[in-house]
């Protein structure tokens, strides 16, 4: 039976580029992939009526980063997101401008850009912002900043998003592409194609010689190294034994990093009905956070973001969460503006993915100290890689799993 020199558990963004650089330093990898296609939480799905939607992954967060670099060198134009946001505040549209002469929603506002200089005792966000007078007005807005960070504020440690966010290097503002990310993981993937396999879900690893033993779909593949990329979620599901267990300190770090559900969902309209330009809005009854396309003749798609468990709990299928939405957006719009628009619609929840079974991980009490053990390989041979085990600020993000896998590659060629 062959040994590798390399063994990657999944073929996501980190799993694929650790195998991309691994090949190219001339190392025998092969890639077990559980589902049946690439990318984990990159999923273009090219053509919704016509049009790509990505629904994971979509935006690049700064562009100084590997995964700008990549997509410079693959020469496709990166676009600053770039357009107008708006806020539903007390039955009413504003605009960005006129928020900030509300003295409630300024200080709202303010928090999103200062949470990064808080120096005291570890609380969760909400608990934080409970103090402060002008958070029972903005509390539907302030929502959307757990959004972001893929929970509820409640869930979202404030002393550790500010240690992550004062690492955070990769610059500022949103990034897209006018090409689906799947061209990316596709370019990552070629090398390696044919050592590839999918479908292939890895069950067991034994590392009680010196050659490590990978079971998966009842073979066994051998190993000097083994670098797991699932999700967190999967590793604390427990989908893969170790053989003999886990180090103690490795178990509690996957115990204590959290990660939430939550879908991403996308509404196609026959017109557009909200204000020309718009990129952004946040406030509403049910979904906290909206997004679409600047120009009504790039896409009729609205996309919500239903991010924390609590979110998807509230429906009880997909047409009841498509129906809460279109209510809510009718609450900011008015009658007859949406339901008698809608096309199609497309419910990525991300919970029920195969797999993935989740969103990405949180900044939570600890999270750096907990990702930063799991990112020490154990023996030099088994290595934990993807967002989960970011260090640097970056987690959560498909960049943020890429440093993971140079990282790793990087003290296997040492
Ligand atoms: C809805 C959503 C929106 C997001 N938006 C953004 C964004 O705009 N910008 C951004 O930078 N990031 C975003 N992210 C985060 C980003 O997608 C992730 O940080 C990144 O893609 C994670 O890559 P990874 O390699 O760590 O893991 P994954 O992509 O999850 O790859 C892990 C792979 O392991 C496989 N696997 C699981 N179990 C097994 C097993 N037992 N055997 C073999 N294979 C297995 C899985 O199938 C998967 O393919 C978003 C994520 C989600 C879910």
């Amino acid at each position: 039976m062959k040994t590798y020199d390399a063994i990657i558990v999944g073929a996501g963004i980190s799993g694929l580029y650790a195998g991309y650089i691994l090949k190219q330093k001339g190392l025998s990898v092969k890639i077990l992939e559980a589902s049946s296609r690439l990318g984990g939480r990159i999923h273009s799905l090219e053509d919704f009526n016509g049009q790509n939607i990505e629904l994971g992954a979509e935006f690049i967060h700064g562009k100084n980063s590997v995964l700008g670099d990549l997509i410079n060198y693959l020469d496709i134009p990166l676009q600053r997101r770039v357009g107008k946001s708006f806020i539903y505040y007390k039955d009413e549209l504003i605009n960005y401008v006129e928020a900030e002469n509300i003295s409630s929603l300024n200080k709202a506002l303010q928090f999103f850009e200062d949470y990064d200089s808080y120096s005291g005792e570890d609380t969760g966000v909400d608990n934080y912002l409970k103090q402060f007078d002008w958070y029972k007005d903005t509390q539907s807005i302030l929502a959307s900043f757990g959004v972001e960070y893929g929970t509820l504020n409640k869930r979202l440690s404030i002393k550790s998003l500010s240690l992550e966010e004062k690492m955070w290097s990769s610059g500022s503002g949103d990034y897209e592409i006018n090409t689906p990310l799947s061209k990316v993981i596709d370019f990552l993937a070629q090398p390696i194609k044919k050592d590839l396999q999918l479908n292939c879900q890895v069950e067991l690893i034994n590392w009680n010689q010196q050659t490590l033993a990978i079971h998966a779909n009842n073979e066994t593949f051998k190993a000097q190294y083994v670098l797991i990329s699932t999700p967190i979620s999967i590793l604390k599901s427990q989908a893969i034994h170790f053989s003999p267990f886990l180090p103690n300190n490795y178990l509690q770090a996957i115990d204590k990093i959290r990660i939430d559900i939550g879908a991403k969902v996308f509404l196609l309209f026959s017109e557009v009905f909200w204000p020309e330009g718009m990129i952004e809005l946040v406030g509403g009854k049910y979904c906290p956070v909206y997004t679409c396309k600047k120009t009504s003749s790039e896409s009729n798609i609205v996309t919500a973001y239903l991010f924390g468990k609590e979110f998807i709990e509230k429906a009880e299928n997909e047409k009841q969460i498509v129906d809460n939405l279109l209510n809510d957006l009718e609450t900011i719009f008015g009658k007859n503006t949406a339901s008698k628009k809608l096309v199609d619609y497309k419910v990525a929840d991300w919970g029920k993915m195969p797999f993935i079974n989740g969103l990405y991980s949180y900044a939570s009490s600890g999270s750096n100290i907990h990702s930063s053990t799991l990112s020490n390989p154990i023996e030099n041979r088994i290595f934990f890689i993807g967002e989960a085990t970011s260090t640097n600020g970056h987690r959560a993000t498909m960049h943020g799993a890429m440093e993971t896998a140079e990282n790793a590659v990087a003290r296997i060629l040492k």
